[in-house]
C-alpha cells in the first residue's frame, strides 16, 4: 500500500512557505514544484531568475532549442495534467531534446559554456545534460504559465485540491492532488482510484488468469515489472478507458503492489508466469541474457518489444534486414562490429528500449554520431513511441523508399 498522507503535509508547508516568501526565487526555481509555485504565487517570482543579464545569452539559446528541436503543441497538450505538467514536459525535453544534444556536440558545448557563464561558475561544469534539460523545462513552463496556459493549469490544478474523488475500487475517498509527482506520472495522470486500495492475495491460478486478463484487455505483453508502474511506458499504452479494469486485474497480481518479487517467487520470473499462463506465442525461449523470440518474419528478437515492432515491419511489407552492420569508421566503429537492430533500404533502425542506463546510453550515443557524422539516417524507436508507431511507419516509408 503506498502512503499519501504525507503528501498533505508536504503540499501545507509548501504553501505557506509560498506564501510567507520564504521560498528563495533560486530555490522555488529549483524545486520540481515550479508549477505549484508559479500557480500559488500570483507574482511569479520563479521569472526573476531568469531577469539576471548574465543568463540573457543563454536564455534565448535554450528558447531557440525550444522552438526547433520539439512540438510545442505536444508539450501545451500537457496543460490538462494540471500542476502535475511540468514532469510531462520534462520527461518530454528528456527524451527529445537530450538526444540531440547528444547528435549535435557543437550545440552542446555552446550551451555548455552559456550555462557555466549565466551561473558564474568558477570551476565550470562538464557533465552538463541534466542541468541544461532542467533548465530547459523550467523555462518552458514558466512560458507556459506565463500565457495561455495558465487558466487551463489552474482550473485543473483546483478541482485536484478541491474535488473529494470516490475510489471506484475501492470506495475509499481521496483528492487528487495527495498523488505524488512521480506516481501520477507512472499511471499518466489515471486518478479515477485512489492507489493504495488494499490487495488480496490470491490463489496462483487466479494470478495466471489476472495475467492473461491483463494481456486481453490492453492488448500487448507487457515487459516486467510494469506492475510496479515503475515508468510510464506502460501506462502511455494503457486506453484510458480500460484503466480502471486493468488497475483491478493488477491488485490482483499481488499484496502490497510487490509485483516483481511475488511474481519471482512464485514463478521463478515475469516470463515464466507468462510461459505459465500459456499466452506466449511459439518460438519464445529463455537465454541467460533474456528473453528470446521468434517474430513473425522469423527473426529472433531479444525483447517482446523488438518482437513487436518487428512483426509490424513484416505486416506492413518493409523490405529489411535484421542486426545489420554499420559502416566502419576509425573513430567510433574501427572493427565494424557495430550493429543497429534492422536496415530498411538505407535507413538504420534502432529500439532503444534500456535508455537511461549509463553504458547502454554510452553506446547510444556512440551510433548517434556515428550517423551524423557519415550522413547516415536512423531512425531511433524509444519505448514510448510504441504506444502509436504509425507517425514511425510513415516516416520510415517516406525516407527509405
Ligand atoms: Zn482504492
Amino acid at each position: 500500500m503506498i502512503n499519501l498522507n504525507y503528501i498533505d503535509d508536504y503540499y501545507q508547508k509548501y504553501k505557506n512557505l509560498c506564501e510567507t516568501g520564504l521560498y528563495s526565487k533560486y530555490f522555488a526555481y529549483k524545486n520540481i514544484d515550479t508549477l505549484y509555485y508559479s500557480i500559488l504565487d500570483e507574482n511569479d517570482k520563479t521569472g526573476s531568475y531568469w531577469n539576471d543579464s548574465n543568463k540573457k545569452q543563454y536564455q534565448s539559446k535554450l528558447i531557440e532549442c525550444l522552438t526547433s528541436f520539439i512540438e510545442i503543441d505536444k508539450l501545451e497538450e500537457y496543460c490538462q495534467f494540471g500542476c502535475y505538467a511540468d514532469i510531462f514536459i520534462k520527461e518530454y525535453l528528456n527524451k527529445n531534446i537530450k538526444n540531440q544534444l547528444i547528435i549535435d556536440n557543437k550545440l552542446y558545448l555552446e550551451l555548455l559554456s552559456l550555462y557555466n557563464e549565466a551561473n558564474l561558475k568558477t570551476t565550470p561544469v562538464k557533465y552538463g545534460y541534466e542541468y541544461i534539460i532542467n533548465d530547459l523545462s523550467g523555462l518552458f513552463i514558466l512560458k507556459l504559465v506565463s500565457q495561455k496556459g495558465k487558466d487551463q493549469i489552474k482550473k485543473i490544478t483546483n478541482s485536484f485540491i478541491n474535488d473529494v474523488l470516490e475510489c471506484e475500487v475501492c470506495n475509499k475517498k481521496y483528492k487528487a492532488i495527495k498523488f505524488p509527482k512521480w506516481l501520477f506520472y507512472r499511471v499518466n495522470g489515471n486518478i479515477g482510484v485512489c492507489y493504495s486500495c488494499s490487495q488480496p492475495i490470491f490463489s496462483r491460478e487466479q494470478v495466471l488468469d489476472s495475467i492473461r486478463n491483463i494481456i486481453q484487455i490492453v492488448g500487448f505483453i507487457p515487459n516486467s515489472g510494469f506492475q510496479n508502474f515503475p515508468d510510464n511506458s506502460f501506462s502511455i499504452r494503457v486506453n484510458n478507458d480500460n484503466w480502471i479494469s486493468v488497475y483491478k486485474e493488477i491488485l490482483n497480481l499481488s499484496p502490497n503492489f510487490s509485483g516483481i518479487d511475488y511474481i519471482k517467487n512464485e514463478f521463478g520470473s515475469w516470463f515464466q508466469a507468462l510461459v505459465y499462463a500459456g499466452v506466449l506465442d511459439k518460438g519464445q525461449i529463455i537465454t541467460k541474457r533474456g528473453i528470446k523470440c521468434l517474430s513473425k518474419s522469423g527473426n529472433i528478437c531479444n525483447s517482446i518489444s523488438e518482437q513487436y515492432i518487428d512483426n509490424l515491419f513484416f505486416e506492413n511489407n518493409f523490405k529489411y534486414q535484421k542486426e545489420p552492420h554499420y559502416p566502419i569508421d576509425i573513430e567510433f566503429n574501427p572493427k565494424g562490429l557495430m550493429r543497429a537492430d534492422w536496415k530498411i533500404g538505407n535507413v538504420y533502425v534502432e529500439y532503444f528500449g534500456l535508455k537511461g542506463e549509463i553504458n547502454y546510453d554510452i553506446k547510444m550515443a556512440k551510433k548517434m554520431r556515428l550517423c551524423k557524422k557519415m550522413n547516415i539516417e536512423l531512425i531511433a524507436i524509444f519505448p514510448d513511441d510504441l504506444k502509436n508507431m504509425s507517425k514511425i511507419l510513415n516516416n520510415i516509408k517516406s525516407i527509405s523508399f
